[in-house]
């Protein structure tokens, strides 16, 4: 089979087409493409980069360019959505960090009000802008994907993580309130972002993650919300949830996304039967040898995932930005010695 171009390739591996070997990308996961090296490599440095279009898209693309990485990511953070709505960010000058919201501002339900021009509001047209040049640099070789909150996430952005989990007990009516709202934005913020030219959107939902809620919990108050953002969406759609999603994989599958990013925490060899048409994505661990181990190491774990069946091959929560270099080649590296081997 002639090689694949990567978008090709990646759109043929998420849509159930021939694949000339699997990708190796970090479409979906809370990190992105970018680690620190790659910032210091090319002198575009976080925090500046979150918030100039023209630096994060160059920062993608050599991203790209250093590791082999086939697609190219933005944005580099998690607190685009929690900006608009108004709630105060913090800044680290390092970059190893990555910006938080240092206040959730919303106590109730009724205190929340969508921005009249969304859009508009905080970053959002930064990280549109910096989709729309992307567009232009990478044409129709690399894919593009970008990242819009979980619904349950941003609630937890917006009321603070500590007391969604509380009003979960004590007003659960209140956490469907808050990801109501969410799902309305992310619906709105996703779909311009698909417009601007993102290929592929993956929606984020690490507050959902197995280690902090139950599969009940899932059910209540996380899948109608995603469910809905995937019915209203029309382009490729990936829901990511880190650390150990066992328990809700078939949740996740019924959400409707065509690919479920996981970490590896879960066994793909176990969850493959249960996922039908929905791609899997991972899980090479994103902070374990990638970020303290050997290239060998890494090596190791990445001919796991693809003997295990996965089929786009990723770093499970994207790359740390901690993460030496050669860890994360070495990552590209494993992945195209196994495929030469099954020619
Ligand atoms: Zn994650």
């Amino acid at each position: 089979m002639r090689e694949f171009s990567p978008k090709r390739r990646a759109f043929a591996a998420l849509l159930g087409g021939k694949v000339d070997r699997p990708p190796v990308t970090s479409l979906a996961g809370c990190g992105g493409t970018v680690n620190v090296d790659i910032q210091k490599a090319t002198g575009i440095m976080f925090p500046e980069a979150h918030k100039d279009p023209e630096k994060m898209a160059k920062l993608a693309i050599a991203a790209y360019e250093m590791t082999g990485i086939e697609n190219v990511r933005v944005p580099f953070d998690f607190v685009i959505e929690p900006e608009a709505m108004g709630c105060k960010i913090k800044w680290p000058d390092n970059p190893a960090l990555v910006p938080a919201t240092l206040e959730h501002i919303y106590k109730k339900p009724e205190d929340l009000k969508m921005p009249e021009n969304l859009l508009e509001a905080g970053r959002i047209p930064v990280l549109l802008e910096a989709i729309r040049i992307l567009r232009k640099e990478v044409g129709d070789f690399l894919p593009i994907s970008s990242l819009a909150l979980g619904p349950f996430t941003l609630a937890g952005e917006l009321v603070g993580t500590a007391e969604l989990m509380m009003m979960i007990m004590r007003n659960p009516e209140n956490v469907k309130k808050f990801v109501e709202f969410s799902t309305e934005f992310i619906i709105e913020f996703s779909k311009a972002q698909y417009r601007a030219g993102a290929d592929i959107v993956q929606i984020g939902e690490p507050t959902a993650s197995g280690d902090l809620i139950s599969p009940k919990m899932f059910q209540e108050f996380v899948k109608p919300a995603l469910t809905r953002v995937a019915d209203e969406l029309k382009g490729i759609r990936l829901l990511h949830i880190c650390g150990n999603a066992t328990p809700m994989i078939k949740d996740m599958v019924e959400c409707g996304y065509d690919g479920i990013s996981i970490e590896e925490a879960v066994d793909i060899s176990k969850v493959k039967p249960i996922v039908g048409e929905v791609k899997i994505l991972g899980n090479v661990s994103s902070k374990g040898h990638m970020v303290m181990g050997t290239p060998d190491q890494v090596k190791e774990e990445t001919l796991k995932a693809l003997d295990a069946g996965v089929d786009l091959l990723e770093p499970g929560c994207g790359i740390s930005l901690p993460a030496p270099l050669d860890n994360v080649k070495a990552m590209v590296e494993a992945l195209k010695e196994w495929s030469a081997k099954r020619k």
